[in-house]
């Protein structure tokens, strides 16, 4: 059975709060409101944003746009702002060819994720994507990581590794999975004095350098 290494997509592998920020300041200077508007809804979006969240903001704010109308808008805009790094690609590259199996775990609404993905330009460089919209299973739920894992040809627990930023979703719930887990600290502290992950990383990057080399017998 291969090794496995599934990663995170938001603000591990791309920078989706950088994208948010720059989506929403646009988003208000076009339509004139207020810097206090612009706070509200970079907390509000960065949070989690889903279709319902437009509702309540178009609500909110008096838009005149249609809720899904503003979605398709956040979408489009979010997709076309979002990069993921030639070293990152890279890394994920060599992880393959050193046999292995690599996936994307992410929370979140299909179509956004799917229009990420895409833009950021990871399908050619990941075996499989899961999101939890279209697999019906959330992390931290160890579901999600075993219908991950499955699609990635790969049985939980063996030989898997989880890459991500969220202390809960991604580390807790990799943990209760099975999965060894690198935390994507971009910097901050630990927070959790209940669980450890397993190795601390500044960047995607840098996790995919600690699974390239480790031994084969710590794998
Ligand atoms: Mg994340």
């Amino acid at each position: 059975m291969s090794r496995l290494v599934l990663l995170d997509l938001d603000n591990t592998l791309i920078d989706r709060h950088g994208a948010v920020a720059d989506w929403v300041a646009e988003f208000c200077t076009a339509r004139q409101l207020p810097a206090e508007t612009v706070l509200h809804m970079t907390g509000l979006l960065r949070e989690r944003a889903v279709p319902e969240t437009f509702e309540s903001l178009q609500r909110n704010l008096g838009l005149a746009e249609l809720p899904a109308a503003l979605w398709d808008a956040y979408v489009t805009g979010l997709a076309a702002r979002v990069t993921c790094t030639t070293e990152t690609l890279t890394r994920l590259d060599l992880l393959r060819t050193a046999g292995w199996a690599v996936g994307v775990l992410t929370n979140g609404a299909a179509d956004i994720q799917r229009a990420k993905l895409a833009s950021a330009g990871l399908l050619d460089h990941v075996d499989a994507v899961c999101i939890s919209e279209e697999v019906g299973a959330r992390k931290p739920d160890p579901e999600a990581f075993r219908m991950a894992a499955a699609l990635c040809g790969h049985e939980l627990p063996g030989d898997a590794w989880m890459v991500g930023d969220d202390p809960v979703t991604d580390i807790a719930g990799a943990s209760t999975a099975g999965l060894r887990t690198i935390w994507i600290s971009a910097g901050n502290a630990w927070t959790n004095p209940g669980l450890t992950p397993d190795h601390v990383a500044q960047t995607a990057v840098d996790s995919a350098d600690f699974l390239l080399g480790l031994p084969e017998s710590a794998r």
